[in-house]
């Protein structure tokens, strides 16, 4: 008797916080989107004013990575820095500022982008970042915009061709702070892994044959591949890397200003012309 009635008040409190919850997210939309257009926070949102801030500085600053062909690389000579993020970071600012060259582009690693975010250097992070739940404790991300999934780069003939080849002895090459560091760990337990601070020193130490192996996300490592033919991408990839653009816990507005982005940019067949550009063929979803 006593187990049903208690049972019976969860369900009542349940639905009661769930009634809350809902009622909290309807006023936070319509306190983003009133009438007049001003950034009132509505009562009981979290509030953020993020993007007026960005709007009075009139300049979105975005963390991208310098040293990843296809998705953020710098052009020693013009000083350009291009790829398939820096394109998604221009519609994100045209999105906000009603400007896309309205950015201002700083250089994020693996390892440095999560601080530089929470130490208000950038607005938001657009540099290969995988959603993961432990990351999601110290930033808040957008819907996935990019699906990747771990691999593996090695020296054309080399014996490994997939990672049932990797094994305690195999020397791995990655980026510290990356998903891929910890990924191989799991798959392969006790196996030895060098850690540079970013992916282009990485690649040099697997050409200059310090590692047997350099592993992170495929996407990147065909960039790597195409810049050099004695190196292929090999095996099916192990893991699963939806990208999601990070920002600063509690900026739901922001977060809100980069899904509504990449809703445009897919139904203006947009993201697919990017996608196209960068990565070679079209994306199935
Ligand atoms: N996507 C993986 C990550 O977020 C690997 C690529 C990277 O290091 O940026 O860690």
């Amino acid at each position: 008797m006593k187990k049903v009635k208690s049972w019976k008040l969860m369900c009542v409190l349940m639905v009661a916080a769930m009634f809350v919850l809902g009622g909290c997210g309807n006023n936070n939309t319509a306190g983003n989107n009133n009438a007049a257009g001003t950034a009132t926070p509505a009562p009981g949102a979290a509030g953020s004013d993020a993007i007026a801030k960005i709007k009075e500085r009139g300049k979105l600053l975005v963390g991208v990575k310098y040293d990843t062909r296809l998705f953020g690389l710098k052009d020693p000579a013009s000083g350009n820095v291009e790829g398939f993020d820096i394109d998604i970071s221009k519609a994100i600012a045209k999105h906000i500022l009603g400007d896309e060259n309205a950015i201002e582009l700083k250089e994020v690693t693996s390892k440095t982008r999560i601080p530089m975010l929470n130490n208000g250097e950038i607005d938001m992070v657009v540099a290969t970042m995988t959603i993961t739940e432990e990351r999601k404790k110290e930033v808040d991300f957008s819907d996935v915009y990019f699906q990747a999934g771990q691999s593996l780069l090695v020296k054309k003939g080399s014996p490994i061709t997939g990672l049932q080849d990797v094994t305690k002895e195999t020397k791995i090459l990655g980026s510290k702070g990356a998903t891929s560091i910890k990924n191989i760990k799991e798959k392969v337990p006790g196996v030895t892994v060098l850690e540079f601070d970013n992916y282009q020193d990485a690649f040099s130490a697997l050409k200059a044959g310090q590692g047997d192996a350099l592993t992170t996300d495929d996407a990147i490592l065909y960039g790597m591949a195409s810049q050099d033919p004695g190196f292929e991408v090999v095996g099916e990839p192990f893991t699963d890397e939806p990208y999601g653009i990070a920002v600063q816990k509690g900026n739901s507005d922001v977060v809100q200003a980069i899904n509504d982005t990449l809703d445009e940019l897919k139904a203006s067949g947009k993201y697919s012309t990017i996608y196209t550009k960068w990565i070679g063929k079209a994306p199935t979803k």
